[in-house]
């Protein structure tokens, strides 16, 4: 065996040097391997003390942080993460499964707390509403102040709302707030802020109050004041009476100032001229009489929709008016009237005397006599007066001169004419039942200047 070669040796050499070239190189590239996976890096996602899951890129609790926001419908953006979920890399040398986004927005949940920038309003030290910023709770407080102006003056041409500012103060305080506070809807926040409740309140009755004025001041129905005061009787109030008002009570109370501008008619004067080419019972209008026109600004002050206090700023005379003139007859009238009477019918007995009657005043005598009965001139003089008035009736009054005159009611016919001379004893009508009268009979008066006496003292 001496005899080989040492060349074969040397192959034989080279041979397992080889092998173990290819050994060592596969153990290097399995070590590298091994040394690869070894590692293979992950990350622990805690919140507070909690555990929530492995994630192999910190980008996933980024991304779960933004689905999160987006399920409680918020722009990502717009929240502050109050406590960011820390990541802990670690190794390992079993494979761990990492979570998608969408496990680990389930996983964190709840437990993720957010803020978010937002506007408060605080009504008198009071926080009222929130709402997403500064510039929207500015909307806010203007869009309810414009309802309150539309309310106040709605379809009313002639009132301009000059100023309107809220009596309480209000103020807008921007926080870093929990998202649910935040009323991203104007609309609702609008009726948080007009919500009224209603509050208690006492009325006195002032002179001169009824029910539909004290409602109209109040905002409030005549039903709803009613519905407050059981037992009380609208047409039987008395002043001092208590009632009770349930009125509204805004969060805001808005106090405005508004000009009101109205015409309003100047009644005109009637100016009597005497004439002396006229008998005194003749009236001729010599010139019509024409309402003239004042326009009138008042300032009204309101809280509420309450009127507080109305006052006149100016008064401008747009048109005068035109007084009427009326010409009175002062043409003397020859009347030879005696300054006795006769008794105006045919007989009769005095059914009810002179004087106070049934709680009034019984200004003349009634003579029972049938319908139909002659009625005369007590004295001579003229018809002043003849047809119907009111509760006379038909009727006739005479004037005597010297200030007396008489007068006829209730009578069924006249037989004479305004300005007709009469004699003492003239027929001038029949008796009748026209006006207010119980029954047939003569109402007789005697006046002396317009005043009616008792007619009796004149037959003695
Ligand atoms: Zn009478």
């Amino acid at each position: 065996m001496g005899k080989e070669g040492p060349g074969l040796n040397s192959i034989r050499l080279l041979f397992r040097s080889k092998v173990a070239l290819a050994l060592a190189f596969c153990t290097a590239i399995s070590a590298l391997f091994l040394g690869l996976y070894l590692h293979h890096t992950a990350y622990r996602v805690v919140l507070g003390d909690t555990f929530v899951g492995y994630v192999d890129e910190p980008q996933i609790v980024d991304e779960a942080i933004r689905r999160e926001a987006l399920s409680r419908h918020w722009k990502p953006e717009e929240l502050v993460l109050l406590e960011r979920p820390t990541l802990v890399k670690t190794h390992s040398l079993s494979s761990l499964p990492s979570m998608t986004p969408d496990q680990l927005a389930a996983a964190m949940g709840p437990r993720l707390i957010f803020r978010v920038n937002a506007a408060q309003i605080w009504v008198d030290g009071q926080k009222r509403v929130t709402v997403p910023s500064p510039e929207e709770a500015e909307a806010l407080l203007d869009e309810l102040k414009e309802a309150y102006i539309r309310w106040v003056g709605a379809d009313k041409e002639n009132i301009q709302v000059v100023s309107v500012e809220p009596i309480e103060k209000v103020e807008i305080r921007t926080a870093l707030v929990d998202p649910s506070q935040v009323l991203r809807s104007q609309e609702e926040a609008l009726a948080l802020l007009q919500q009224a409740p209603l509050v208690q309140q006492v009325y006195q009755i002032q002179k001169g109050d009824t029910l539909w004025a004290i409602a109209r001041q109040n905002n409030l129905s005549e039903e709803e004041i009613m519905a407050a005061n059981p037992g009380v009787r609208p047409n039987l109030l008395q002043v001092g009476q208590e009632i009770n008002l349930t009125v509204p009570d805004p969060v805001i109370t808005f106090r405005s100032k508004e000009v009101r501008v109205r015409e309003e008619s100047i009644p005109y004067k009637v100016k009597t001229v005497q004439d002396n080419s006229l008998y005194p019972w003749q009236r001729v209008t010599r010139q019509a009489g024409k309402n003239g026109v004042r326009q009138v600004t008042t300032e009204v002050v309101r809280e509420n929709g309450r009127i507080i206090s109305v006052e006149t700023v100016e008064e401008k005379v747009l048109e005068e008016p035109r007084e009427a003139i009326v010409a009175v007859g002062s043409k003397a009238v020859d009347i030879s009237a005696s300054g006795k009477f006769i008794w105006p019918t045919n007989g009769g007995k005095v059914t009810s005397s002179f004087g106070p009657r049934w709680g009034s005043f019984h200004s003349g005598i009634d003579i029972g006599v049938q319908a139909g009965t002659p009625v005369y001139a007590a004295d001579s003089g003229y018809v002043r007066a003849a047809g119907s008035s009111g509760a006379y009736g038909l009727r006739i009054i005479i004037d005597h001169g010297s200030g007396y005159s008489t007068l006829y009611a209730h009578l069924s016919k006249i037989t004479v004419n305004v300005g007709q001379k009469v004699t003492r004893g003239d027929l001038i009508g029949h008796t009748g039942r026209t006006g207010h009268t119980t029954g047939p009979h003569l109402h007789f008066e005697i006046r002396i200047d317009e005043v009616p006496v008792d007619p009796l003292r004149f037959y003695r």
